[in-house]
């Protein structure tokens, strides 16, 4: 049993239109086609879209490359770009409500949600401002009487930024103000199901007084938009936020013209429960991590890894809580899970449970897809006896979906959690601080939750190990991610010859 929230139909909504922002105009694409989503939690379609070209994309990226080489964005004071992107900030939360909105009905997340991640998304904007007036180099008076060496931290160029639709204002924004911050002019590619508040964001940054070109907003398809911005030598850096496999595919296609790259990839995060846990306040992470965003989050906490003595005791509470969750409109304030994003992609989350049934899990709560007539949703669900070995425990599923497993030692516990190619997160429940550090220190992730899980805060870097990605975005070095480092030697006095001894 599931508690649902149905759907209300969305009657008389109006489809937007959209284009596409290239060097201060907002356009259409150049052979004229769009792209249409379809609401994922109410079945209509809610949003038209400009399918940008390779050609459109060169735009973009010969504007951005203008606007970087001419000096208009990366010559301004520190502090005049700070006060532009705290005006950004200002307006992003002003318009929280409607950008919300947006998110919602094109990615299905519910709306409590989208608002939480707007109100995140205007702070870090806020935080970048800040990075901006602080950003410096280093110098050395320590190398000798005739030589005095500064090191200038330089703005990389012109950044593409690729995103993904899971998070789709809180991730741009967890990489775009970095890059202004720092000086850099960027072309920016939302995913194709979730445009809306990428665009919407281009309308801001005009108003809050960023000059043409600096940010480019180009829509469309990965395969055509996408690897244009990753392959043309007129990029500098590649900021990429999605699959794993797009990720390598990302950094190939950067290769051919050695391109920086930052890439935000998946995760399989383990939480690991020891029997002294405080287990009421885990079996309320434990759902929040696994159903939150419908489980289509790269932090998700879809695996558990519980010491023996608590297995069934723990399982029989989440599974209880589980039956309470909300599971339905969007729009509702009272839902806690949305819409799973495209009905392939609930297809594809129900064969890994039916994967791991016929492998010998067992489905302890949830399985199957809701029915409410429109759009596309899926009970939360639980599978326990799964081990390392299956796909549900070590592939990213994407969905609500959890997997449990047991350990009796310590080692044992850290074996599992290392055990797969991804490294994002990892949480530890003890009331034993030895045990937690322990732990914290031996699992090879990002970010480790002690006795929490997925909080976050601007200050706090946030990446992947292993294949979950590399670099760190979010706290103070984020805005160094975007620069070069440029060393000046310089001599003082008489210079010693080599050839000609003076
Ligand atoms: P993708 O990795 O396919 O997409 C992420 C972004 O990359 C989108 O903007 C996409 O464009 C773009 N892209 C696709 N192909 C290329 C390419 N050849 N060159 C450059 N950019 C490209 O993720 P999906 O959205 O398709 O999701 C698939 C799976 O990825 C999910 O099921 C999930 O497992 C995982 N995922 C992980 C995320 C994370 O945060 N770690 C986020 C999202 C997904 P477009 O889709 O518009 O064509």
């Amino acid at each position: 049993m599931t508690v649902t929230v149905q759907p209300k139909p969305l009657t008389n909504y109006k489809a937007r239109d959209y284009r596409m922002l290239i060097d201060g105009a907002w356009v259409e694409a150049a052979d004229g086609k769009t792209l249409e989503r379809v609401a994922p939690g109410h079945g209509i379609a809610v949003s038209r879209y400009q399918a940008g070209t390779k050609r459109d994309a060169e735009k973009a990226i010969a504007a951005a490359r203008r606007a970087f080489d001419d000096g208009r964005w990366p010559r301004m004071t520190g502090a005049e770009r700070s006060n532009i992107l705290l005006k950004a900030a200002d307006l992003i939360a002003a318009r929280a409500d409607d950008l919300a909105y947006l998110d919602t009905i094109e990615s299905g997340k519910p709306i409590s949600q989208a608002k939480a991640e707007l109100g995140g998304a205007a702070d870090i904007w806020r935080y970048a401002a800040a990075l901006a007036r602080d950003l410096h180099g280093e110098s050395y008076n320590t190398l000798g009487e005739g030589t005095l060496g500064v090191v200038l931290r330089e703005a990389i160029g012109v950044v593409s930024i690729i995103t993904p639709w899971n998070f789709p204002f809180l991730i741009v924004s967890q990489k775009l103000p970095f890059a202004l911050a720092a000086g850099c002019t960027t072309v920016v590619k939302p995913s194709e199901l979730t445009s809306g508040s990428t665009l919407v964001l281009g309308e801001i940054l005009a108003e809050a007084g960023v000059p043409a070109g600096v940010v480019n907003i180009v829509t469309g398809t990965g395969p055509e938009v996408g690897a244009t911005m990753t392959t043309h030598p007129d990029v500098d850096m590649v900021s990429f936020t999605g699959s794993t496999g797009i990720g390598r595919l990302t950094m190939a296609n950067a290769a051919q013209t050695l391109k920086k790259v930052s890439l935000e990839l998946g995760g399989k995060n383990p939480q690991i429960v020891f029997p002294d846990a405080n287990l009421d306040e885990f079996v309320d992470a434990a759902v929040f991590g696994a159903y939150f965003n419908a489980g289509e989050c790269c932090n998700a906490g879809s695996r558990l890894i519980l010491h023996k003595s608590i297995a069934s005791d723990v399982i029989g509470r989440i599974a209880e809580i589980s039956k309470q969750v909300k599971v339905g409109d969007p729009l509702d304030a009272s839902t806690q899970v949305g819409a799973i994003i495209t009905p392939q992609h609930l297809q594809k989350i129900q064969s890994y449970v039916a994967g791991a049934s016929d492998g010998g899990a067992t489905l302890a709560h949830g399985g199957e897809a809701l029915d409410f007539g429109i759009g596309q949703f899926m009970t939360p669900t639980i599978l326990s006896n799964v081990t390392a070995d299956m796909a549900v425990a070590r592939e990213e599923v994407f969905g609500p979906v959890l997997s449990v497993l047991t350990f009796e030692a310590a080692e044992e516990a850290i074996r599992i959690a290392n055990s797969i190619d991804y490294g994002l997160s990892a949480g530890v429940w003890s009331r034993d601080f030895d045990t937690c550090l322990t732990i914290g220190r031996k699992v090879r992730a990002g970010t480790i939750w002690m006795n929490t899980f997925m909080d976050g805060a601007s200050e706090l870097p946030f990446g992947g190990y292993k294949q979950s990605g590399l670099g760190r975005e979010l706290g103070r070095h984020a805005v160094e991610d975007y620069t070069e480092t440029k060393t000046l030697n310089m001599h003082i006095g008489a210079r010693t010859g080599w050839w000609m001894p003076r």
